[in-house]
């Protein structure tokens, strides 16, 4: 099958709704969005969707990821990570912006999917499968932290790895419709600079299902 004209139809749609980096917006104009949605989905993979990808967990909608990007504003060589893998999308599109991803994924089965998809996508970073609440402390510190699940607060571990003037992207809030925050660390704390409503998946704790 061939996307190139529901991608480029994509674009176009995300530059209308007011995405307007050009480097994210090529960044999504590159990644092969049909290859992390399952195969009965592949003729959707472009539409501004959140599509099933199993466990009860979804794709983002391109306009999602497009935005977080943007949000998140990454360059070259930064340390980023990345909690809630889910089909690797977003991972594929951050590595894009050439950043030193780390991915973690709480489900065994979708953090397997996503590594071998993003390998052979040839989109290199660390994946793992485990708790993304305790971050990634033998990794840190991080210029970028981005949840692709929602949560009630930020998880205590976490600020703790985060950069000096770095980036923290969570979505936050109970009930579906959360609150997508973007915070600086700047003299030890947390400044909050943005705020947009999406919907998000939880974001699990372990012994939670
Ligand atoms: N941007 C991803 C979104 C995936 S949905 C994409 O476009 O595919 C969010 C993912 O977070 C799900 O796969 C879910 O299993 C995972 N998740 C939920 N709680 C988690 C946790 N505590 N640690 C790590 N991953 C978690």
């Amino acid at each position: 099958m061939e996307f190139s004209k529901q991608k480029a139809e994509m674009i176009e749609r995300l530059q209308a709704q007011g995405i307007k980096d050009p480097m994210v917006l090529q960044a999504l104009d590159t990644v092969p969005r049909e290859k992390f949605v399952p195969v009965a989905f592949m003729h959707k993979a472009y539409a501004e969707e959140a599509l099933p990808i199993g466990f009860g967990q979804t794709i983002s909608h391109p306009y999602t990821v497009a935005r977080m990007t943007e949000l998140l504003a990454v360059h070259n060589g930064m340390r980023v990570l990345e909690i809630g893998t889910g089909s690797g999308y977003q991972s594929a599109v951050l590595c894009e912006l050439g950043v030193h991803l780390f991915t973690i994924e709480i489900n065994r089965t979708l953090a397997r999917r996503a590594q071998k998809i993003l390998q052979q996508q040839k989109y290199y970073c660390a994946a793992r499968s485990g708790d993304g609440n305790l971050g990634w402390p033998a990794m840190a510190p991080f210029d970028a932290i981005i949840f692709t699940a929602g949560a009630a607060a930020i998880p205590e571990r976490i600020t703790g790895q985060l950069k000096e003037q770095g980036r923290l992207l969570i979505p936050l809030g109970s009930g579906q419709e959360k609150t997508l925050t973007l915070y600086l660390q700047a003299g030890g704390k947390l400044e909050s600079l943005a705020r947009e409503k999406f919907i998000f998946v939880e974001l699990k704790q372990p012994q939670s299902d």
